[in-house]
């Protein structure tokens, strides 16, 4: 039972002594109490079917038994930094995330305390290994919002009227539903299984295009053509579940490195199984980065990030200090290594392959049923939905029709997260722990909010 501060003292309180850019959401905002798995309370009691996981950093559950037993269990032992002292939970937790990732990214490991502070670090390998500053990064993208990474993340709506981190680039994103070229086929998706485009054998003109952008920035804006990194997600995940092409990393990674650059992939979002084929988003892709960044799902919820790359990117960076004094503390190891415990005892990942794929082709019936049901796109639990006015126009359904939508879905119990430039799609990335019930209940609970939708026309 909640027992502390109302809603309306706690939205004083909000206004007069917090950050006045934070929003709520929803026009009656959601005062949440308790967390269990898949589900969040509010104060009231009211059960949600929580399909944003607090912006997806809420990957095998809210508050997981195993996670919270790990967490409480070392939190009595020891919190302190084990940067300047050894500690076996900091050497196990490297040892076991390297373990995840192919090639001679099995190796080294760096701890962050958020994904800001992982790209930032990133960046910053990148620039020291290649001896070139000038970067790319994709239109569309969110990278953090450091002032390092303003320059980084391509959304306009993270930038602000200050010098934003220079050096960097953004190319044309591959936006196979809003794009120029198209190329719907050329997603990965369960709702189309039959594509008729042959991308995966490079053969594919709306593809190529998209590479061509790359290729653009690289001969017009880049030193002498070279390049210090190149950094995206294989969904774009805060510009609204875009997913990027089959093969397009590949041809792209072929031209960074080309260049000299070495190539990125944030998984911050695709990390950790929710991709449902595969525990990485850039494995769908069919690439090997040079450095790979994550956080959010990588804790559970738990202030976590980390970066991964070789040991000879790792070499550069040893020749200065490099320094972070909460990164990898015994409770964040703890927590990071309980996550990866039971994603594997779970099966996460392939909950993620089939109750995703069964809730992408359920939303997919959406677009034959409704007119503003532009767009169905994602791989496992990463999933988008765009709105449009209509179909043909591809315009965007506006803002406050969208955030009917919305708030009619959180009053019948189902939190959904919201994105893209336009801010017009939704964004499904629920704990990876979901099942088929709660993919019945959250349909049913879209489709009423759609028809509220229709008939107010
Ligand atoms: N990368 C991606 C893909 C993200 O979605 C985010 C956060 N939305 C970040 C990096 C930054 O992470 P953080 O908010 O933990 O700094």
């Amino acid at each position: 039972k909640h027992q502390g501060p109302d809603l309306k003292s706690v939205l004083a309180t909000r206004k007069s002594n917090l950050n006045p850019a934070l929003f709520t959401f929803y026009k009656e905002p959601v005062y949440i109490h308790q967390g269990h798995m898949q589900y969040l309370w509010d104060v009231s009691g009211k059960r949600y079917v929580d399909l944003f996981a607090g912006i997806v950093t809420v990957s095998v559950g809210h508050c997981h038994p195993t996670v919270v037993a790990a967490a409480g269990k070392q939190m009595k032992k020891l919190w302190h930094t084990t940067n300047i002292y050894l500690h076996p939970k900091i050497h196990e937790y490297a040892e076991q995330l390297a373990a995840k990732l192919p090639g001679n990214l099995k190796v080294v490991v760096y701890l962050t305390n958020s994904g800001s502070e992982a790209n930032d670090l990133a960046v910053l390998m990148a620039r020291m290994y290649t001896g070139v500053f000038d970067c790319i990064s994709l239109r569309n993208g969110y990278h953090g919002a450091s002032p390092y990474l303003m320059g980084v993340t391509a959304l306009s709506t993270w930038r602000y009227n200050s010098p934003t981190g220079f050096g960097f680039q953004n190319a044309m994103n591959p936006d196979p539903y809003r794009g120029p070229w198209g190329g719907k086929h050329c997603r990965d998706s369960p709702a189309q299984p039959q594509r008729p485009c042959d991308c995966a054998k490079g053969q594919c003109v709306a593809c190529d295009n998209y590479v061509d952008q790359v290729e653009d920035v690289l001969r017009y804006s880049m030193p002498k053509g070279r390049v210090g990194a190149f950094i995206a997600e294989a969904i774009q995940g805060v510009g609204g579940s875009v997913q990027l092409p089959d093969g397009y990393l590949k041809k792209v990674y072929e031209k960074i490195r080309a260049a000299g650059g070495l190539c990125i992939a944030d998984e911050v979002q695709t990390g950790f199984g929710r991709m449902g084929s595969h525990y990485w988003g850039f494995e769908t892709q069919g690439v090997v980065p040079d450095i790979v960044t994550m956080a959010k799902g990588i804790g559970n919820g738990f202030p976590m990030g980390a970066v991964v790359t070789t040991p000879e990117i790792a070499q550069t960076m040893g020749k200065a200090l490099h320094f972070n004094t909460f990164g990898g503390n015994p409770v964040a190891s703890a927590v990071g290594l309980a996550v990866l415990e039971v994603i594997e005892k779970e099966k996460t990942q392939a909950l993620c392959a089939a109750v995703g794929t069964y809730f992408i082709k359920e939303l997919d019936k959406l677009r034959s049923e409704f007119e503003v049901v532009g767009d169905v796109r994602g791989k496992g639990l990463m999933i988008g939905l765009e709105l449009v006015k209509d179909k043909a126009t591809r315009a965007p359904l506006p803002a406050d029709e969208v955030a009917s939508i919305w708030e009619d879905t959180k009053n019948m119990g189902v939190l959904i997260g919201k994105g893209g430039l336009y801010g017009n799609c939704l964004r499904i990335k629920p704990p990876m722990c979901i099942t088929k019930e709660d993919v019945d209940y959250s349909m049913a609970v879209i489709r009423v909010a759609l028809q509220n939708h229709a008939s107010k026309k």
